[in-house]
Formats: structure tokens, sequence, C-alpha cells
């Protein structure tokens, strides 16, 4: 039988079972921990039942990708949750959280919330944008938790899917979790540290279903820009999605410096935004000066 992974608390886990519609407790098999194979929400799992409430875990099901924070297997879709002003738009951080989207190969869907917050004055420079990233090939969606806005539409995007929220704090995940399912808490304390023993505990992550089907993570996802953390930096290029279909004079080309850019010649003729190459440049030497100082 298939199961899916809905929470883990250290050895115990939760398993949803489609054909039976209901969740039981899993435990992994002695095979499986030998292995020290890991076991994250969102992984399907085959299983075993062993009593009324319980089921064996065989085997862990490859997965298609892992977020880190917190941990999910599986993302069908990360949403990052951006807003236009309270807190200001970012494009910087947007760029960012795109790019660690793309390490971890989790597909995204940008929104853009507290639509209502938008002046008339202001709607150009927004779907200025807006076309900008649809462009590059993410899909946006704009709404606000406050008029009911673009909500319809992103329920469509989530149905079906296992969903994780991202942005950065106070842009509305949590609103937009309650909007889907009244009484829902977005958990935001993301990592304690556990003094005294240099240890980190993260907290529990949780699928909860969506009514419309489907799963949403309980606790979102990224919030900050860590790519110096993860990413080493003759990564980082490929993080940019549309860079990769102009070829440079250098394979490991990092489009700062080098002749033969094949990158800074599209700049040039207009066929890379600038704004995105200027996130590039920052986030490229972000990377470097971590690097530099661990080396
Ligand atoms: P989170 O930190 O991303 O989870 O953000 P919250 O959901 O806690 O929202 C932060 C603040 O923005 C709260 O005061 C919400 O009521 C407010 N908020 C959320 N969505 C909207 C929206 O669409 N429009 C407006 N005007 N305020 C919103
Ligand atoms: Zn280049």
């Amino acid at each position: 039988m298939r199961g899916l992974v809905i929470a883990r608390a250290g050895a115990k886990t939760e398993i949803w079972l489609p054909e039976e519609q209901r969740v039981v407790l899993g435990i992994p098999r002695g095979k499986l921990i030998k292995q020290g194979e890991r076991i994250y929400a969102g992984d399907w799992v085959q299983v075993r039942n062993v009593s009324p409430h319980e089921v064996a875990i065989d085997a862990i099901e490859e997965r298609k990708n892992l977020l880190p924070q917190p941990p999910v297997a599986n993302v069908d879709k990360l949403l990052i949750v951006v807003s236009w002003r309270e807190p200001d738009f970012s494009n910087l951080v947007l760029d960012g959280l795109l790019a660690q989207a793309e390490f971890f190969e989790l597909p995204v869907t940008i929104v853009f919330n507290k639509m209502d917050l938008v002046r008339k004055r202001e709607v150009a420079k927004l779907e200025k944008w807006v076309r900008l990233y649809e462009s590059i090939g993410y899909p946006v969606l704009k709404t606000s938790v406050e008029t009911g806005e673009g909500l319809d539409q992103l329920w469509e995007t989530m149905k079906g899917n296992l969903v994780v929220l991202a942005g950065p704090s106070g842009v509305g995940k949590s609103s937009i979790l309650n909007a889907l399912i009244p009484g829902a808490q977005l958990r935001t304390d993301e990592v304690s540290e556990k003094t005294g023993r240099g240890r980190h505990v993260t907290t529990e992550v949780r699928l909860l279903p969506n009514p419309h089907g489907g799963w949403v993570a309980d606790t979102p996802g990224f919030q900050k820009v860590d790519l110096p953390q993860w990413v080493a930096l003759e990564t980082l290029p490929v993080l940019y999605r549309e860079f990769n279909q102009f070829p440079c004079q250098f394979n490991n080309c990092s489009h700062t410096n080098e002749p033969g850019c094949g990158v800074r010649a599209a700049v040039e003729r207009g066929q890379i935004a600038p704004e995105r190459y200027q996130t590039y440049l920052y986030w490229w030497d972000a990377t470097r000066q971590v690097e530099e100082e661990q080396f």
C-alpha cells in the first residue's frame, strides 16, 4: 500500500493512506533505520498494516525534490509571496528567493499579495515587474486577502498540489493560509537553538489537507535569502534561468568580467533585464565574500 507522510516527529510519522482515506501512525522498518534513510513530510512510502492504527514503513519512494527548511519532500509548488508595500517590494530579495528555489528544483509561482495597497499611479510599475517575471517563465498571481481579489485563481493553482508558502515576513502568508483553511495557523518559530549543546532543533512541519484537494505545509519555506549558505559560487549562474540560453566564451563564465560573455552582451542588447543582471551581481558578490571568509 502507498502512503503519504504528513508529519514527522523523530522516528514517529503520521501517514495518510489515500486508499483508506485515513491517517495512521507509521513505524519505519529496522532495515530503513539501519540504512540511515530519513523520512520527510511529503515522502510517499510503501507500508503494511501491523495493527489497526499502525503501519510499518518498508520503503521510501524516490523524491523529486527536497525543501530544506522546513524539511518537505516532493513540493509541487513553492508559492513565493511578496507585497508591493508593507513590506515594500524588493526585487533583490525576490531574485534571491527564486535562485534558492531553482537550486532545490522547486517549481515556483510568484504571488503579489496586498494588491489593495497598490496605488493607481503605481499600477504600471507593478505590471512591469509582473511582465518581467512572466517573461522568464515564472507564473505570477495578484491577490488581496483584504478584498478577496485573485484568491479563486490562487486556490485553483494550489488545488491537488503539495504547496509550501514562502516569502518575507509580513507579506500575508499566514493570512492566505487562514483564508484557505479557516482556523489554520502558520507556524513561524523556524529554528530554535538548544543552548549548551550547539545543536539545532528544527520545529516539525505538518501538511494540512487543502479543502479543495492537495496539501499545504503549516510552516513557511524560505523567508530570507541564504544563498551563500547553500550555493557554491560557480553554481549561481545557472540559477538565473534566463541566463542559460546565452552561451559564453568560457563555459564556467561568472558573467562578471570575462571576455566573450554572452550574458553581458544579452543585457546590452536588451534580451536580459538589467534589473535581473544587477541582482545577479549583488548575489554573486555576497556569495564570493562568504566563500573568501571561509577559505
Ligand atoms: P506573514 O508574516 O507573511 O505570515 O504575514 P501575515 O499573514 O501575518 O500578514 C501581515 C499583516 O498583513 C497582517 O496584519 C495582515 O492582516 C496583513 N495582510 C495580509 N494580507 C493582506 C492584504 O492582502 N492586504 C492588506 N491590506 N493587508 C494584508
Ligand atoms: Zn558569461
